[in-house]
């Protein structure tokens, strides 16, 4: 009954609006016609049941005995004609149009579902829906025959036609398919249950319990609500589960006895029917692409564009353009003159074509790509990455307290972590702390492999020839102008510190010292560390600056040398041209001066090739050592000034509480501070502010630092719940 879908076919419906189930009752012939009991409405959409009080007893429940059934239209003593035209013959027509369609005769045995659907063969005018519908589809042809259907009442029978339209151009590939399922059901008739009871409502069970199975599918269709519709439980609701609701037209034919005797399986006839017009359907059209003919019909039209676009060339007087698919040989070509194009050796690729183009684009992307591998290679040959997403990893390196605040691994020119997220600000200065002592190590490690360490506290903290200095605070200029200032002023001899917890630390003057002499200081003291480290990474962006200026230099020379052969080549070409070319089987005879030539030229093309890949990764290098050379100066001068400010301004009262356990950290706070420092330590400053200020008139550069550290806290808080929201 089922035809599978075949595959080959595009295959696509196109949708209608929702309609609901067509119910329609049939009523028998009869002599001894109820009419008491069953009246039709005016309009023939409904019938009502009335039932007298004597007649009720062991029929139905014994408080109605009136119901009103609406329904699509009431057949009675209509001819097969008649119900054709009624019940089938638009489900048809639309089927031939690509909607299937369900004809269903429901009903107790006897009440003519049979006749309805097949009708009797001996009487052409009594043949019915099936046969006509036959007629129908093929229009002219008339059915000779067809196999009557003697099924038994328990049986149910479903008649499949298949209907296939194509259009009479043979041109157009698009096709309709789409099926009418005539179903003849068994009897709808129930069993009673024998109670000892006659005056109570029988129990009863269907003859039939695929038609059980039948009703609570429908009745699961007809709930808007419901999503899933028991269709698998029997064969029936299974054969018929593309054709019960869902995208077809559908109608249903009850089929009853107008006696009055015949009444209860009539009332649960009729309820079966009301319950079927609740179900909607959606009618769509079931439309099919014939590949073949489509194949066809685009060759054809390919064939008349490559034609069209040949009289276009010659009319704008182009030479033969080629428009077939490229080959390998046309795409490797393509690649090198992308390649030629992005070292500069080519200035511009010629548009020849679409398929060109897009073949140019292509290639860029696949130089590109190849390019980004090559870097990655490269850094990580030469640097261990962290990746950015692994947090376990970067937290070990928080931990190890070995990078910066903008994620750069601090100490260590050669430079591990690239763009890693928030990190703390280093331990505290005044402290020996762990990390610090560990990137000493990793620095003096590096140092000695680099071959680049230069002695501690020297004066080549050059500010002015720095190029990128990418966070020039105003804190900065101070100290490089006071620098330029005060050059030439001594620096303090440092003094033994009386506090032995305390590093070393020289009394306080009376008056603080320039600020370039205790920059001086500052480099030799606290910020011996990372005045070294500041060092190192300078050292190392200025050697590899000079390896890539040898490197232009070397690349130059190999350029001018490329030249000069080229244009003895040149020469000897011509020459050769001026005295006749030798040529042996198809090949040409070059004396040896002109291959030697040749060959020196590949071999400086090779060279020139080479050179030029060390220079992109000295260059890739160099921007990296400036990174973290612009990030150690600006962190030596952010803990000088904070080292400044605690050695000559801030009063050493303040200072105790401000030890580690105070609830006040001016400068650099730990990352676990920053995360807290909220509203109860900004009221602890204020408090401090208002009992210290004003008996410390130096307390005043102590209040302005406080204030910058303070915005810089909050800058800081704020861009963690940045990052971290985006990382979410
Ligand atoms: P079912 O299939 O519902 O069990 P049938 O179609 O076999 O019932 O009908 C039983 C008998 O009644 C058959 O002999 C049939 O010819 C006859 N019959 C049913 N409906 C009509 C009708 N509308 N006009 C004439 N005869 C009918
Ligand atoms: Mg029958």
């Amino acid at each position: 009954m089922m035809r599978r879908k075949n595959d080959n076919k595009r295959y696509f419906t196109r949708m209608g609006t929702r309609k609901k189930v067509h119910a329609f009752v049939r009523v028998k012939p009869t002599d001894d016609f109820a009419h008491e009991m069953i009246k039709y409405g005016d309009d023939n959409k409904s019938i009502d049941i009335h039932i007298k009080k004597d007649l009720q007893k062991g029929v139905v429940n014994n408080k109605q005995t009136d119901w009103s059934f609406k329904l699509d239209g009431v057949l009675h003593n209509a001819s097969q004609d008649l119900v054709y035209e009624t019940v089938a013959k638009d489900v048809v027509a639309q089927a031939l149009d690509g909607y299937n369609g369900t004809i269903m005769c429901y009903g107790q045995t006897g009440a003519g579902k049979t006749y309805t659907m097949t009708g009797t063969t001996e009487n052409y005018k009594h043949r019915g829906i099936l046969p006509r519908a036959l007629q129908q589809g093929e229009t002219n042809r008339i059915i000779a025959s067809h196999t009557m259907n003697k099924n038994s009442s328990r049986s149910h029978c479903i008649f499949t036609i298949y209907v296939e339209a194509h259009s009479r151009t043979l041109s157009d590939e698009k096709y309709i398919t789409s099926k009418i399922n005539l179903v003849d059901l068994a009897g709808s008739e129930r069993l009673k249950k024998s109670g000892s009871e006659g005056r109570v409502l029988k129990e009863a069970t269907y003859i039939n319990k695929s038609l059980s199975f039948l009703e609570q599918a429908i009745i699961a269709l007809g709930d808007q609500k419901r999503d899933h519709i028991p269709f698998r439980q029997c064969k029936l609701t299974h054969a018929l589960k593309d054709s019960l609701g869902g995208n077809c037209n559908m109608v249903l034919l009850t089929n009853i006895y107008g006696e009055a005797s015949q009444l209860e399986e009539t009332l649960s006839s009729l309820r079966f029917a009301s319950r079927m017009k609740l179900v909607t359907t959606e009618p769509a059209i079931n439309e099919k692409y014939d590949a073949e003919r489509m194949v066809k019909n685009l060759e054809k039209e390919l064939a008349l564009l490559k034609q069209e676009l040949a009289i276009h060339d010659s009319l704008a007087n182009r030479t033969l353009v080629n428009y077939d698919p490229m080959d390998e040989i046309q795409i490797a070509e393509i690649n090198s003159q992308v390649r030629r194009y992005l070292e500069g050796t080519l200035d511009e690729i010629d548009i020849i074509n679409l398929r060109q183009i897009q073949e140019v684009f292509n290639q860029f992307r696949v130089v590109l790509s190849q390019q980004e591998q090559e870097v990655e290679l490269t850094l990580r040959r030469k640097y261990t990455l962290i990746d950015k997403n692994d947090f376990a990893a970067i937290s070990a390196v928080q931990k190890a307290g070995l990078m910066d605040v903008d994620g750069h691994l601090v100490g260590e020119p050669d430079g591990q972590g690239f763009g890693l997220g928030v990190t703390p600000f280093s331990a505290k200065p005044g402290k020996k702390a762990k990390s610090k002592k560990m990137f000493k190590e990793q620095l003096s490690t590096s140092a000695r492999k680099e071959g680049a360490s230069s002695p501690v506290g020297g004066k080549d903290l050059d500010f002015s020839t720095s190029k990128t200095q990418l966070t020039p605070s105003s804190k900065e200029g101070d100290v490089k102008d006071m620098l330029m200032r005060d050059r030439e002023t001594s620096s303090i001899e440092p003094l033994p510190l009386d506090s032995p917890k305390e590093e070393l630390r020289p009394p306080r003057p009376s008056t603080p010292p320039p600020k370039p002499v205790a920059f001086e200081d500052f480099k030799n003291e606290r910020g011996s560390e990372i005045n070294r480290i500041f060092k190192e990474n300078k050292s190392i962006l200025n050697e590899r600056r000079k390896r890539a200026s040898e490197t232009t230099q070397r690349i130059n020379a190999i350029k001018r040398e490329m030249d000069v052969t080229k244009e003895a080549l040149n020469f000897q070409k011509s020459l050769r041209e001026k005295q006749g070319e030798y040529e042996n089987k198809g090949l040409m005879i070059i004396d040896e001066e002109e291959f030697l030539l040749i060959l020196k030229l590949k071999d400086l093309k090779k060279q020139y090739r080479t050179e030029y890949q060390d220079l992109r990764d000295l260059k890739a290098e160099i921007q990296y050592c400036q990174h973290l050379v612009d990030q150690c100066r600006h962190r030596l001068l952010m803990e000088f000034d904070i080292w400044y400010n605690e050695s000559f301004f801030i009063p050493e009262d303040i200072q105790v509480s401000l030890k580690p356990g105070g609830s006040i950290r001016p400068g650099m706070v730990p990352i676990s501070r920053i995360m807290s420092l909220g509203e109860d330590d900004q009221d602890k400053f204020s408090q401090l502010q208002q009992t210290e200020l004003p008996e410390g008139p130096d307390s005043f550069s102590f209040y302005n630092a406080k204030v910058k550290t303070e915005q810089k806290h909050n800058y800081l808080k704020t861009m963690m719940g940045f990052q971290q929201a985006h990382r979410k």
